[in-house]
């Protein structure tokens, strides 16, 4: 069993979608993962953490490519279509290892950003070993996208997952689908025999630019929502991400379905996708959860940043200083990201999964700190790097005793990183 022993304060979203703040108390996970208790705890024999700073659920970001920490920064000023030109030219050319080396990256910024779980979209070789010595959860699977892979290929490699990691409590698989652009229909009609077969869950890009909407309306002439929903593959499994340009009755198929949207504020603005992602009728109407997208767009894998920008955008976009609060962008980056592949997680509430990040009180950047503001000053005032302890599962993966560690192993993959990177644009 972990103790976290006095917690200055718990914010944790509550089952009926509101945020408690809590004062001076313990959280006790057991060894199997799961909170026992919140409150003034003491118990023998338990492991005791002294939490003494602000607890939140681990935070939990719903749409990424970890691996992509090795394009952070290279290709910066460009709009989606000319970005993934240049990305896939280089995609093209990867080997698993330097792919093992940028998701590896990724992991670590992710722990040290607090981020207990990951929706993770890539190519990767088998990171299965990875994740369990990191500790964190990644949902993942190989992708569907027709103009870089064979999708035999892909479904291989799925299977052999799937098979894989059917004993894990960490990694999960998902199917991942880029997007209805970049596949052909009999890929689509695939994907949706595999989604029934394996019982997984879909996360696929859609309506991220006005670019794509026309691509598929030229193909189908339907908008790329319809084309999920025609081809069987829009329920309340499925995870839709940017959805910047959507009609209305796109947005009635998602809400009847129950699909999870997943916003990332921060890449659609880098690549000034000028969408308009409904946030409002969206919440009204369905789970609406909160990704960083991957480092090559988004930069960052820090879920604090991201809950500010979702905020700020919106509210911008809708003329609206209430079109999202602070407390819903923390919904958003926790229990409602565990919602989205049906774990219950999220909450720091007995029977919930033993999740927890813990930022330090002490930072001056969020004080001077009391019961009123503590939530709010989380969400705008945060960062990954005030990040003391992450626990995951009940175990902690981060904090003073591997912090150094953690930093030193990022430097050798980044200098590996670096020397590939190297040798691919100068050949
Ligand atoms: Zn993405």
């Amino acid at each position: 069993m972990l103790l976290l022993r006095d917690c200055r304060y718990v914010v944790t979203p509550t089952e009926d979608g509101d945020v408690k703040v809590l004062e001076g108390v313990s959280i006790l996970i057991s060894d199997d993962g799961v909170i026992q208790q919140v409150g003034d705890v003491d118990v023998n024999g338990a492991e005791v953490v002294k939490c003494d700073g602000v607890a939140i659920p681990g935070l939990f970001n719903a749409h990424t490519h970890l691996a992509m920490t090795m394009f952070r920064g290279l290709v910066s000023d460009h709009e989606l279509e000319d970005w993934l030109n240049v990305i896939w030219g280089m995609e093209k050319r990867l080997t698993s290892d330097v792919i093992l080396k940028g998701f590896e990256l990724g992991l670590i910024e992710s722990i040290m950003n607090g981020t207990s779980a990951v929706l993770d979209m890539y190519f990767n070789p088998d990171v299965v070993d990875l994740v369990e010595r990191y500790g964190i959860r990644v949902f993942e699977g190989p992708t569907f996208i027709d103009n870089l892979r064979d999708p035999k290929l892909t479904e291989n490699e799925l299977r052999n997952l799937v098979s894989r990691v059917r004993d894990s409590k960490l990694i999960k698989p998902i199917l991942n689908l880029h997007s209805v652009y970049a596949n052909s229909e009999d890929t689509l009609m695939r994907v949706r025999e595999l989604k029934e077969e394996l019982n997984l869950r879909l996360h696929t890009h859609v309506s991220e630019t006005r670019r794509e909407v026309y691509t598929v309306r030229g193909r189908y002439g339907l908008y790329p929502v319809e084309v999920l929903s025609k081809f069987g593959l829009l329920d309340s499994s499925t995870i839709l991400v940017h959805l910047g340009w959507v009609t209305n009755w796109e947005l009635e198929l998602i809400v009847r379905t129950q699909a999870t949207a997943v916003h990332c504020p921060s890449s659609n603005m880098k690549l000034a996708t000028a969408g308009f992602f409904p946030i409002k009728e969206l919440l009204k109407g369905t789970n609406v959860a909160l990704g960083t997208d991957g480092p090559g767009t988004g930069d960052s894998l820090d879920m604090f940043k991201e809950m500010r920008m979702a905020v700020l955008l919106q509210r911008n976009n809708y003329w609206d200083a209430k079109a999202l609060t602070a407390k819903e962008a923390l919904l958003m980056a926790t229990v409602n990201g565990y919602r989205s592949v049906g774990l219950r997680g999220g909450l720091i509430a007995p029977g919930y999964l033993g999740d927890v990040t813990v930022l330090d009180v002490k930072d001056p950047r969020i004080n001077p700190l009391n019961k009123l503001n503590v939530a709010n000053n989380i969400v705008y005032s945060s960062n990954g790097g005030m990040v003391k302890y992450l626990v995951v599962n009940g175990k902690v993966v981060y904090g003073s005793h591997n912090r150094e560690e953690l930093i030193e192993r990022a430097l050798v993959i980044s200098r590996e990183l670096n020397e590939y990177l190297r040798g691919m644009l100068n050949g």
